[in-house]
Parts: structure tokens; sequence; C-alpha cells
């Protein structure tokens, strides 16, 4: 294509010169064609700026106050001549800042891999087929086919209206829709985005149905132009990432004076040499400091976020995670979540006759029967006025199989692809039809009106019509705007008692779960007043009237097998789910029922006209029982939402239409459906199911609890070593230095980020646990850091530890010759080598009874060997590590210098080997009793309300 004809005014041109001035057709382009356009201007691509250089974000990791205390802590330390100290002080700063930007990394990687699992599609005419392809691969010329709730990918020029609004937002900060036409426009002064015949990249429809020719693409576009201006919004910190960050600091504060505690101290009691109690003291500052916590988080989180997308849920923010864990209720509609989505026509139903359709999915095979025998459409006028009216207003396209014994597939939505099959089953064929009576206008579905219409030219009058009208929807709506309707061949007058018929049958259908469409028709003859003359102005309220009501087509839609299961998990969980559904009450119910959300005998439904008469308090009240809500339009979730919300729950809501993106912002966790959601409202939610299951939204409610407590299990490791650090320098002060310091600065920074680091890691990757969705949901303002936590880590876990390191030290000085009574080795000289064995061994002991603790801390009640001792492998490779490192700096003479190490004997490693079992036994004790004290309550409450 020419420079030239891209910027040709093409507003101003007519809707079939546009085909010409940008060298398409109405049939598009042809594949080649496109490929040599693309080969030519490039993908459809908007260049994303640089995100935060790579050497700030690295840098950033080592000016933050914990990093900057150690870099003068160990500043400190080469001014009062220790340069060894300086270094290590340093090196444990360097290691710990690449170790969290290697974490960051991956993180960010884990969640920009995620992005790329959310690719937008466009629908577009090529080679005269409708094709569904990547919007990058959009070029100019390319035909658009544009639905409702379709994101716009490039700028275009509109060649086909059907009552098409688009909202421009993104453009122009106006959220008011704007209405577009394909008329050419003349005027001067309009703006582009006042163009009425323009449309542009980045905006989505908002209603409606239209064509459009690509205009431009990729940064050429108007969005291209000001993309750099909303590429700098960085993404928030989460509330568990600040609350971790505000948690650090406090800590860290806490730590510097600590430090500072311990050499006052050490002066005032001890009187150890300065630069020994300023070692001394470092040591205390660098164990309390939580070096990695939170990293290990942001990466646990993303590392959940890549789990859950195995599951088919995406999450689009890391915050999503924690919100996921603490989910109480799940607002969820019906079809396609709970049930297959995967339609079939069973029965079809005039007032004369009812038939059954034999054969399912969506294979033309089976056949239309009544009492018996096969009818063909052709023989039986009503019969035929409802399969090709159902076939006639439908966007679907049935898709045969490529190989053979394949399935047929469908192309749009399954209400309407359904209908094709049932007409082809009565022996007609969708495509004859269509060429026989041309559509010539498309009145769009809408949740809120619950019809669609569509409007043919006949080639035979009907009714002395040349034009007709086809209307299908909900029967309620049908019948409200039917005046006649076809029985046994004839058209007659609406009657009540025609009313009451059609209502019993569709009600008698509907208790069996069934989904019914009623089909009617209108002629839209010239002579009658209320037909607008020109068809651009015909509209849902002049042509949806006076119909002709033909009849129901029935068809099944079960549910998806692994719901019941799903739904039975959440109420074990304390996750109530509520159905709020399109669809009929007596279908909603019917479902619900089969799938357990509603138990009782009478639950409540409620109408969207209910609802809408209905007061906060009165919903809220109704909100406490069990309920389904039916009829309801998609900005009545909204209301739901709300009110669960101040009634103090935490809301995820599914959707899948524009209209749906109110609920899905306002819920704690919108939920967009991957499959048959609309572009707009997966851009609304925070996450988006690949498989449209509802059972994929409980998975990610198990995955975001597992998530929460895996952070809080590393953090209840992480801190527990804090006690055997200190508790020796405790010893060593309160004993006024008659215990000689048992655990040494070097050795301390060992611990710290030698050895702990891994184990942690592989904590943060702990697979949830079985009883995860046992519990009730966590409150989201339990702090994370609870006092019953910090008891466990201190007191708990830490003093274990201290007590073992300890008795290690004392193990090693009795070895020797010590007995209470006589000064212990290591006073007055730190060269004692009895001295520097029992430090070795304390600092030994402090490294082998965390391996116990590890295993201790995969479970908080549960036996750790129910879910397999060692089937962690994260863990195990950490265990592994610190066991070698240890021995290395035993053993190695450069090392021993540094560490303040010796070599240790057999009968040490014997007395080692020992602590992990030790260690393990007693919490595993503990969990027993805890157990069975557990299992004892609930008995003795099941007993009661016995
Ligand atoms: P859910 O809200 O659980 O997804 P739903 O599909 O029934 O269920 P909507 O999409 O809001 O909900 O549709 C509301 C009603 O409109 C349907 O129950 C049906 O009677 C009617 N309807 C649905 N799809 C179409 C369609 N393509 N054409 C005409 N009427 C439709």
């Amino acid at each position: 294509m020419s420079e030239a004809t891209a910027s040709v005014a093409v507003q101003r041109l007519t809707a079939d010169r546009v085909f010409s001035a940008l060298e398409t057709s109405p049939a598009g382009l042809t594949q080649s064609e496109a490929e040599a356009r693309q080969a030519r201007q490039g993908k459809n691509l908007i260049q994303t700026e640089k995100r935060r250089s790579p050497v700030l974000a690295f840098l950033s990791n080592f000016t933050h106050l914990m990093a900057c205390l150690l870099w003068a802590a160990g500043a400190i330390a080469f001014v009062a001549g220790l340069p060894e100290l300086g270094v290590a002080v340093w090196l444990v700063n360097v290691i710990n800042g690449c170790f969290s930007f290697w974490q960051e990394y991956r993180a960010g990687k884990a969640t920009d891999a995620l992005k790329k699992m959310l690719p937008s599609y466009a629908s577009v005419i090529r080679d005269g087929q409708e094709q569904k392809i990547l919007a990058e691969d959009l070029v100019p010329g390319d035909v658009m086919l544009l639905a409702e709730g379709d994101k716009i990918s490039a700028d275009a020029r509109v060649v086909r209206a059907n009552d098409l609004q688009v909202n421009q937002s993104t453009l122009t900060g106006e959220s008011n829709p704007v209405r577009k036409t394909a008329d050419a426009v003349l005027e001067e002064d309009l703006t582009q985005a006042e163009t009425p015949n323009l449309l542009f990249a980045g905006t989505s429809v908002s209603e409606g149905t239209g064509r459009a020719v690509v205009t431009r693409i990729g940064m050429d576009t108007e969005f291209g132009k000001i993309a750099h201006l909303t590429q700098n919004m960085e993404e928030a910190e989460s509330p568990l990432q600040q609350q971790l960050n505000r948690t650090t600091r406090q800590i860290t504060v806490f730590a510097a004076c600590m430090g500072v505690g311990f050499f006052l101290l050490d002066q005032l009691f001890v009187g150890s040499e300065f630069a020994a109690a300023f070692i001394f003291s470092l040591g205390m500052v660098v164990a309390f400091i939580p070096e990695g916590l939170l990293p290990t988080v942001t990466l646990s989180l993303a590392m959940a976020v890549q789990r859950m997308s195995k599951r088919n849920a995406l999450v689009k923010k890391l915050n999503s995670v924690e919100t996921l864990g603490s989910t109480s209720v799940i607002c969820t509609d019906k079809t396609g979540t709970l049930t297959q989505n995967e339609m079939t026509v069973n029965h079809l139903w005039t007032v004369g006759s009812e038939y059954e359709v034999t054969g399912v999915g969506y294979a033309p095979e089976g056949e239309v029967r009544a009492a018996g025998h096969r009818i063909q459409a052709i023989y039986d006028d009503d019969l035929r006025l409802l399969v090709s009216g159902g076939a006639l207003c439908s966007n679907a396209r049935l898709i045969a199989p490529e190989e053979e014994g394949g399935r047929y597939t469908v192309l749009g939505d399954p209400t309407e692809a359904c209908l094709l099959v049932s007409a082809q089953k009565a022996g007609l064929d969708p495509a004859e039809l269509e060429a026989s009576c041309p559509r010539v206008r498309e009145l769009p579905f809408e949740s809120r009106r619950k019809r669609m219409t569509t409007i043919h030219q006949l080639s035979e009058p009907l009714e002395g019509a040349r034009r007709v009208a086809f209307v299908k929807g909900a029967p309620s709506e049908i019948v409200r705007l039917s005046t006649r309707c076809r029985a046994y061949e004839k058209t007659v007058e609406m009657t009540d008692e025609l009313h009451e018929r059609i209502r019993a049958a569709n009600d008698a259908y509907a208790a069996d779960g069934l989904r019914v469409l009623a089909v009617a028709y209108r002629p839209l003859r010239t002579d009658d007043e209320s037909v607008p003359r020109a068809m651009s102005a015909y509209t849902p309220e002049n042509i949806e009237r006076d119909l002709v009501f033909v009849g129901l087509e029935v068809m099944q839609d079960p549910p998806r097998p692994e719901v019941a299961a799903a739904v039975e998990q959440c109420r074990r969980a304390g996750i109530r789910v509520i159905m709020i559904t399109g669809d009929y009450g007596l279908t909603a119910v019917s479902i619900a029922r089969r799938i357990g959300i509603v138990r009782g005998e009478h639950p409540r439904v409620v109408s969207g006209v209910e609802l809408e008469r209905m007061s906060d308090a009165e919903l809220r009240e109704i909100l406490g029982g069990e309920v389904v809500f039916s009829r309801m339009a998609p900005e009545q979730k909204l209301r739901v939402v709300e009110n669960l919300q101040q009634m103090g729950e935490i809301v995820a809501v599914t959707g899948d239409g524009v209209n749906d993106s109110p609920a899905l912002k306002k819920a704690d966790i919108g939920v967009a459906m991957g499959v048959t959601g609309t572009d707009v409202a997966k851009e609304a939610a925070d996450m988006v199911l690949t498989d449209d299951n509802f059972a994929s939204i409980v998975h990610a409610i198990e995955e975001g609890r597992a998530v929460y407590a895996n952070i809080r299990k590393f953090m209840l490791y992480i801190l527990n070593s804090n006690m055997p650090e200190a508790v020796p320098s405790a010893v060593y002060l309160l004993s006024g230095g008659a215990v000689p310091l048992p655990l040494t600065t070097m050795q301390i920074l060992t611990i710290d980020l030698g050895t702990d680091m891994l184990p942690a890691l592989g904590l943060g990757c702990e697979a949830p646990e079985a009883d995860v969705m046992d519990r009730p949901p966590r409150d989201p303002k339990e702090p994370l850091l609870t006092a019953k936590l910090m008891r466990k880590a201190f007191l708990g876990y830490g003093l274990m530890g201290a007590v073992v390191s300890m008795a290690a030290y004392v193990f090693a000085q009795v070895e020797a010759g010590w007995l209470p009574g006589l000064p212990m080795f290591g006073v007055g000289t730190d060269a004692d080598p009895v001295y520097v064995r029992a430090t070795t061994m304390c600092l030994a002991a402090i490294v082998f009874a965390q391996i116990g603790q590890v295993l201790n801390c995969r479970t908080e009640t549960a036996s750790v060997f129910s879910r397999g001792l060692l089937s962690n492998r994260h863990i195990n490779v950490g265990i592994v590590f610190e066991v070698c490192l240890i021995v290395f700096i035993t053993l190695f003479p450069p090392f021993q210098q540094v560490f303040h190490t010796s070599p240790l004997g057999l009968f040490d490693y014997v007395f080692l080997c020992c602590l992990p079992p030790l260690v393990l036994a007693v919490e595993e004790g503990r969990k027993a009793v805890f157990r069975l004290v557990r299992r004892r309550r609930a008995n003795r409450a099941g007993a009661e309300e016995r």
C-alpha cells in the first residue's frame, strides 16, 4: 500500500470508497497480501519503553536502610582496625544484595511470562473468511469485525455499524460511550476523536457490532503517539509487601538498638576490650536483621502466580495472590462457569406440538421427532419458522472437524451455535437460509434486554412483508412483546390462556435445569406506520414489538463434572458461593441444587426486578441466608458485591461482558472468563480463567492460602535462628565473661547468610497442605507477624535451638575436661584450641538443629511424615548445602582462621547427627498432642450438637 493512501482523509470518503482507497475489499485482504504488508510495515505493536534500568534495580538492593546500616558497620570495623570483620560484613551485604536482585529478577521473569499468556486477538475477514488472528498481526487494509466488549487494536475507519458505541476514555478521558457510524464525515473542525467514523487503537466497543478497515497500526496509531505517557506506571506494592517492608524496617531498628544495648552492657558489666565489644555487638545487629525476607516473599508470590497459571488461573498482579487467600464469598455466574457451555437443543416446543431432538454436541447428527416420528421442517410450518428463525438470528459458526472422527467446534456464542444444529437436524441448511433471506440489519444481543433481533430481506413475502425481523431471547421477554402467536400452523391473537400454556411449558423445562430460548418474528410491512422507513432508524424500541410468538428452543447445558467437588471444597473452607445469573430462576435453582450451591428446601430466589425494588438493608438480610439471583442485569452484580463488602466479606466475582466491568473492578478479586469473556472484562479483572471453569477459582484460592502459609513458614524459620544466635552472647554477658563468647561474630554471619537462606527459600515452595481448605478464610486485617508466630519462633523453636547449641558448647568443654567450678577454656584468651572447638560445636549444633527446624516448619499441625519427610527437593538441596558448608569451613585452614573454627571429630559428628531427629521428635510430639486435643474438642462439640 502506498504511503499516500495512509494519509488519505478516509473519514471524508463513503464506506464503499474506503475499500479502494485502502486497497482492500469487503472480503478482506488475502493472506499473502496481509503477509506482504506486514513485511513492509512491521507488526502492530506498541514499543514499550524500558522499565527501570537493570543497573538501577541492581543498585537499589544496596541502598535501603538495612544495607546502609551494614555498610556503616563494616566501615566502622575498618576504622577500628578490624579489616577482616569489615570485609566480612560488606561481603554479607554484597551477597544479600545479589541474592535479592536475582530473586527479584526471577519474580519479574515469572510475571512477564504471564503477560505473554494473555495475548490480544482480533476478528478479521481474510480470504473472504472470518478469522481470529493475533492483534499484533493486523495490517492496514484488514477488515475488522467488531462486537460488544472487543478491544480495538488499530486505528480504523468504520464501514458498517449496528448501534456501534465505543469507549474512548483511554484517549480522551471521557468515559461516556461515543456513537460511531459508517457515513462519510465532511465537517472540517472535528478532532480525530470526535470524528464519528474513526476508531482508535486502545479503545473498546461498549455496545453494538460493526466492521472497520484498519488504517494505521503500531506506533503510527493515535495511541502509539501517546503511549510513552502511559507506560511509566509502576506496579503498586501489595499490602503484604508494604507490611513486610514496615516489619523489616522495624526489626532493623530494633536490631540496631539491641547492638548498641549489648555494647553498653558489655562495657558496664564485662568490660571487654573496645574492639571485642564492638565486634560482638555488630554480630547481634547482623543476627537480628532479617536479610532476604522481602525478596523471598516476592519470589514466592511470583512462583505461586506461575503455579496458578498452570491450573488455568492467570493472576495479573502479585497483590491478588494474598487477597485470594482471604476470599470469603464467590459470586459466580452460571453459564459456562458452573456449566459446560456446550449447548445442545434437546426439545422444541410450539403451541401445537412438542418435539424431541436427538444427538448431543455440535455435530449435526440427529433428528427432530414428534410422537416417535421423524419430522422435517418443510412439512411443518411452525417448526420451520421456529428453527429457521433461531438459525437466522445467530452469529455463530459451526466448524467441521479437520480429521475424521474429530469433534465439531463453534466460533461464537454456544447458545446461538446450537440453534444452527437444531435447524440442520430439522432438515434445513443454515447457509442456504442465509442466502435466501439475507440479513440486512442486526440489533445485537444485550444482557439487559435479554434478546437479539436480525432483520432479513425475503424472496417470498411473509404475511405480506418482504422484510422480517426474527427475535430470540428470554421467553418472558418475548412473550411480553408478542401480540400474536403461531398455533397449529396459523397465526392467532395472543390470549391469557396461550400465555399460561407457554409459561407452564417453560417452567417445566426450567425445573429440569434446561435453558429455554423463545423465538418470534415480526413482518415489517411497508404500510405499517410504526416501522421506520430508513433502516438506520431501526432500534429495539421500534422493531421489537407486536411480535408473533413461534415457539421455544430448549437446550441442555450440563454442569461441569468437577464443579460439585469444588463447591463442596468451598463449603469446608468457609467460603460461600452465590449464583448470580442472567438465566431464569427455576433453571438457576435446579442447577444450583445439582451442584450443591443450595441445599435447603426453599432457597430464596431473587430476580433482577425484585432486586430493583429492594432496599440495601433488605438485601443484606437476604445475603445472610441461602440465595440465588436470577435474571440479573450485569450492572446489578455491583450492588450485590458492594453490600457483601459492607458486611465485611472479601468478595470474588466472575464476569464476561462489558457491563460486568464495574463489578469486576469493585470486587476484591474480579475474575474474567478467558474463553468467552470480552477484552473489556479481561482488562477490568484481577484474574483471568483460561478455561472459564469455577473449579479453577477454587484452585487459585487454595494456592493463595498456601502461599500465605508458606510465607509464615519461612518467617518462622528465619526468625527462630535469631535465638540460638543471640542467647550465647547473652549468656556471655550475663556471666560477666565467665562463659567465654560461645559464638563469634563471623560464625553468626555464617548462619545468617551461609546456611539459613537456601532452606528458607525451599519453604517458600511448599505445596499446599492437605487441610489448607479445611480452615476458615484468613482475616485480612490480621498482620503477618502475629504474637503467636513470634512466640513460636522465639520461645518455641528458637529456645530449643538455643538450648541445643549451648549444650553442644558445654559438651565440647566437658569433653576436654572442664567441670563446673573450674574456669572454662577460653577465658582470657580466644586462641585456646578447646575454646575454638567449643565455638565450632556451638555453630555446628545450630546448623544441625536448623535441619530439624526446617522440617518442622513444613507443616503447621500435621505430621511432616504425612507429607513425606524429604518430599521438598529445594529443602533437601538446602540441607545438603549447609552441611557441606559447615564441613568445608571447619576442615580447611584458611577458612578455619576466618571463621574461628577447628576440625570436628567423629564423636562430635555423632552428637550433631542426633540433633535433627531430637528437634524433630520434640515438635512432632507437640503437634501430635495438639491434633489429639483438637480431635477431642471436635468430637465433644459434635456430640453436644447431636
Ligand atoms: P449467566 O449470567 O449465568 O452467564 P446467561 O447466559 O443466561 O447466564 P446472560 O448472558 O445475561 O446470562 O443472558 C440473559 C438471558 O438472555 C439468557 O438467559 C437467555 O434467555 C437470553 N440470551 C442469552 N444469550 C442470548 C443470545 N445470544 N440471543 C438471545 N438471547 C440470549
